[in-house]
């Protein structure tokens, strides 16, 4: 793959365009698109285009950077000052776009300009390299910092002169900000416009910026405005433009972290608040039972009964997190396996007897789910009325109320307060399970929200009407082609290739990668791994290091954080709610001594830049530190370097230490032969060893489910070649182990056989995930066609073609509808009886239908009477009201009925998905179910609507008519408000 791509890298590096000045260079994109437009292949002037865009590059935010406010580099050369003052004269009145000097002063910067001075920006091969990944709709793999900010713009450029709209979507405003505001300069060169969507903008600015041709925006508000347009009254009210291509930047945050979450719009409240207050105290009790049935239980497990394995288990199930059942499974060694061998052996011998048969509730923490067992379900009766939970189930507000037990249970069980959510101004604030951010303004859904904020005694808010949602997935897959960019996709590269067809292509770094990722370190608690973190951090800062500490959650933060303080060591801790602050902090996590706490992506898409000082203090301090450690009596230290860089940074001022002591660097990783040293090695025990690095040391708290993640936090460190390194410490409690490494026994522990479980732990955590998000796209394939249905109904209506022809359409369709429904097209002809149907069109429509002659009647003969009879009432009433209007109340009254019917249909929806997904628990794969029974509920809702439209179209009164005469007009304000909308 990449030895094709190198093949036009060499193409693109044949034109040398340095001698042209910008007015030549900047007629290429007239050119381009000319030829372009002419229906030459894009292939055919590609790599001179590319050749262009980073002749611009080095220019614009290269050599430009020469006029900016703050450059501070002196130069006096008179060229420069000459060029200086001519774009300070021209910027008052135009855009730096429209200013163009010659290739003479290009030349001359060139020639003077220095390595670090910043006037530099020429596209290394690598990035051209990933931008032709991009354009042929591939995730391009770069590492953190290889620059693929400006890799997007390769692309970008050339599918916007061949006339495509680009959104380029980034994970949040102040990247959309930032990227757009730092790219824009060559975009403009090229004649293209560029332009950001922010979340606060209004809809008149959302529209201007979509009229630009590359449109940068958080992915949020691309889909966000998907779904408002589609449900606004006017076309001319939609701020989107047509989705055509676009460019994900973090696209494995995007697509699998955020997959199984929707985008969801809401609307005005429903009217029933739910009963949480009323059940909350059940609740509680049915958990203070369980939780004296679990005290009795420990005791008879530490009676040493035989059955104790039993009990073991059976606690496990009953409460995961229970205390003194971690500590006697680190204490125990062969519990772990024993316990699960029963586990095991109760479900294959499906015994009379069940494990949870002496419990209340099972807590499943792998699905998130608590089961109430046949002893819950009567002691929850007991209280609230016999038959509460398990008749009647179809009744829709004993449903509701059902399900406001369930999830307040739910709340209390598996909900955790200050690790999944946070109480924060009386409310209930989410912690982002991958970012642990704190993610404002989203809600759980299913009444989640309001069983937590009853739980926690706050007050409930209103649970909102879904009125539009989609998935990120199936949002971009409305594009015609997608592409996207990430540090950390490969690890994940089948599951992007089977779910979303994309590609993954590994483009080499920049500059080799030199970080050294050490071996992780075990512990058995929880607690002595914080312990040992400390001291890492305090051992790295004291050397002038930076230190970056990723951790799993807010509160882990938090706790490491007080640990630091007591140490007295200053840090900066990043749970910021604001991302440009987060942005700066983290800019300046490279700085010497810099210590700062993050959670585990805080900061995505910000480099960490090494301060320009560092090396040279960090060695300092070491060298101070070996001569005190020297003087203080230590005969030999061995110090371990992992890279030739950072030998050679150290080696010259070893070369003059006191003789007689010996300083050996000790080689565990990649550094083989070291002449200076070889052969003195192995002499001396040594007395003190000690890691010697540069660059900032990366430390993840514990392993996250997925490897990407790690992978993620690591690449913090060694950007740009960079010296570094990073260690992960786990321990026996950390979730991974508990959830998914329980079968295994720690007997010793040997740190690779900790690193071989640990792994096999994060493999099923990885797999649990990818099925899980496989499912989701597979059920929400179903979904996904329905919302385009009736997207594309609703567009059809606004578009302004709406005729006669397809008002007849929905009448003969309705036809069917009522055939299907009062026809019994298996009896005899002659035996068949209209009267029903009659009835039906009279007293709905005010349309009478007349039997055919005869009383025989073919199914034929019925369509056509039904066809007339509708026909002849509606050119009476389009006499009466006139075509126009007629065409106009049409189309109000289908909006109307449209938006009501969908709406319903999508909470209808949730609830159908979910009694489906713990009917999955009981049968395994019930996909073909759920697409058949969903596809039974959708053309239900087609014949609503067809059926409802044509109510309210009929029903709306004559002039003269008296108001009584209404049959049921659905929603007399609305259709008035539509009418007059002039749609
Ligand atoms: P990524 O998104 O890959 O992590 P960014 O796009 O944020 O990286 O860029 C990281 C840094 O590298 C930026 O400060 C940018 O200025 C710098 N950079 C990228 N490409 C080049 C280049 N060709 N020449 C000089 N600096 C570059
Ligand atoms: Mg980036």
């Amino acid at each position: 793959m990449t030895n094709r791509y190198r093949k036009i890298v060499r193409e693109i590096n044949s034109f040398d365009l340095s001698g042209l000045d910008d007015s030549e260079l900047s007629t290429y994109s007239l050119k381009f698109k000319e030829e372009l437009s002419k229906g030459r292949s894009p292939e055919h002037i590609l790599p001179q285009a590319l050749a262009v865009i980073k002749e611009v590059f080095d220019r614009r935010l290269g050599i430009w950077k020469l006029f900016d406010a703050d450059y501070s580099g002196q130069s006096q050369h008179q060229v420069l000052s000459r060029a200086r003052s001519i774009v300070e004269g021209k910027r008052a009145s135009v855009d730096d776009s429209q200013i163009h000097l010659d290739a003479s002063f290009y030349r001359t910067v060139r020639e003077m300009r220095q390595p670090g001075d910043g006037l530099t920006f020429m596209p290394f091969d690598v990035q051209l390299l990933g931008a032709l990944a991009l354009y042929e709709g591939k995730i391009a793999e770069m590492g953190t910092g290889e620059g693929k900010t400006l890799v997007a713009v390769f692309p970008a450029c050339l599918w916007a002169l061949s006339g495509k709209k680009v959104h380029i979507a980034t994970v949040n405003d102040y990247l959309a900000y930032r990227d757009c505001a730092w790219m824009g300069p060559v975009f403009k060169f090229l004649g293209l416009k560029v332009d950001c969507v922010l979340s606060y903008m209004s809809d008149a600015e959302r529209r201007e910026a979509y009229k630009a041709d590359v449109v940068y925006g958080n992915n949020y508000e691309f889909g966000f405005d998907y779904l408002r347009d589609n449900i606004k009254n006017r076309l001319e009210d939609r701020v989107q433009s047509k989705l055509e291509h676009v460019i994900i930047d973090e696209i494995d945050s995007i697509l699998m972290d955020e997959a199984t979450t929707p985008l969801i719009i809401s609307g005005a409240p429903e009217d029933y608040a739910g009963d949480y207050w009323k059940f909350k105290p059940t609740v509680e009790s049915l958990i203070e039972r369980q939780a004296e049935l679990v005290e009795r239980l420990l005791r008879e497990v530490q009676d040493c009964r035989d059955d104790r394995y039993i009990r073991l288990a059976q606690i496990a199930m009953a409460d995961p997190w229970n205390a003194d059942l971690l500590d006697y499974l680190n204490n125990n060694r062969d519990a772990h396996k024993k316990m699960s061998d029963i586990q095991s052996r109760f479900a294959a011998a499906r015994s009379e007897y069940k494990l949870e048969e002496d419990l209340l509730y099972v807590v499943d923490e792998k699905h998130r789910t608590v089961k109430l067992t046949d002893r819950g379900i009567a002691f929850a009766e007991g209280r609230l009325g016999s038959g509460f939970l398990t008749l009647n189930a179809d009744v829709p507000l004993q449903r509701e109320q059902v399900r406001n037990f369930l999830q307040l249970l739910r709340a209390y069980v598996l909900y955790r307060r200050d690790e999944d959510y946070i109480v924060h101004n009386g409310g209930i604030v989410i912690v982002d399970e991958f970012t642990g951010r704190l993610a404002f303004g989203k809600k759980y859904e299913e009444g989640l929200h309001q069983a937590i904020e009853c739980k926690e005694s706050l007050r409930i808010t209103a649970e909102n009407l879904v009125l539009g949602r989609i998935t990120h997935t199936n949002y971009f897959r409305l594009y015609e082609k997608m592409a996207g960019m990430t540090a950390t996709a490969h690890t994940q590269a089948e599951e992007f290739k089977k779910l979303y067809n994309l590609e993954v292509v590994r483009i080499p770094a920049n500059r080799p990668i030199i970080r050294a990722d050490l071996p992780d370190r075990f512990y058995r608690t929880e607690e002595e791994k914080l312990e040992a973190v400390v001291d890492e951090i305090k051992e790295y800062h004291s050397f002038g290091r930076p230190v970056l500490v990723g951790t799993r959650s807010v509160e882990k933060s938090e706790r490491l954080s007080a640990l630091l303080a007591q140490h007295g060591i200053l840090h900066n801790i990043l749970n910021a709610k604001n991302h440009a602050q987060e942005a700066e902090i983290i800019k300046s996590a490279g700085q010497p001594c810099a210590v700062t706490i993050a959670t585990n992506m805080a900061g995505r898409g910000t480099d960490i830049a090494l301060g320009k000082n560092l090396h040279k203090i960090v060695i300092d301090n070491y060298i101070e530190y070996f001569k005190r450690k020297l003087k203080d009596g230590d005969r030999y230290i061995q110090v371990n370097v992992y890279s030739q860089f950072e030998h050679d940074m150290l080696a010259p001022h070893l070369r003059d230490f006191p003789s007689g002591l010996r300083i050996v660097p000790g080689f565990p990783s990649p550094i083989r032969a070291l002449p200076a040293y070889a052969g003195t090695r192995v002499l001396l025990r040594p007395s003190l060893t000690i890691d010697f690095g540069l660059g900032l040391h990366v430390i993840g708290t514990e392993r996250h489910g997925a490897r990407r993640i790690d992978d993620q936090l690591k690449g913090r460190s060694g950007r740009q070649g960079d010296p570094g390194s990073s260690r992960f410490y786990q321990s026996l409690q950390d979730d991974l182990f508990r959830i998914f490494g329980r079968e295994e026994t720690v007997k010793t522990f040997d740190a690779a056989r900790m690193t071989r479980l640990a792994r096999r732990a994060q493999r099923k955590s990885e797999e649990m995930g990818y099925t899980i998000r496989k499912q989701v796209i597979e059920w929400d394939d179903v979904s996904d066609k329905q919302r385009k249905t009736i997207y594309r109904m609703r567009s059809n209506i606004l578009s302004g073609n709406w005729t006669k022809a397809d008002f007849r359409s929905l009448i003969s369709e309705y036809a069917e509808d009522l055939i299907s429904q009062y026809v019994n097209v298996d009896m005899p002809n002659d035996e068949r009886n209209l009267s029903e149907l009659k009835k039906h069109c009279l007293t709905d429509f005010g349309v009478r239908v007349k039997e055919p002659d005869g009383g025989y009647y073919t199914v034929e003969q019925i369509r056509k009477a039904i066809a007339e009879a509708f026909e002849k009432t509606c050119n009476m009433r389009e006499h009466i009201l006139g075509a126009d209007f007629s065409r106009k109340l049409e189309k109000a009254v289908m909006l109307d009925v449209l938006e009501t019917a969908w709406t319903d249909y999508l909470s209808f929806q949730s609830e159908f998905d979910r009694s489906i997904s713990l009917r999955s628990y009981v049968k395994g794969n019930i996909l073909a179910d759920y697409r058949l029974e969903s596809s039974k509920l959708f053309n239900d809702l087609l014949a609503s609507i067809r059926r409802e439209s044509l109510r309210g179209i009929f029903s709306y009164p004559l002039p003269g008519e008296k108001v009584d005469y209404i049959r049921r007009a659905e929603n007399p304000e609305v259709i008035g408000k539509l009418l007059s909308a002039n749609l």
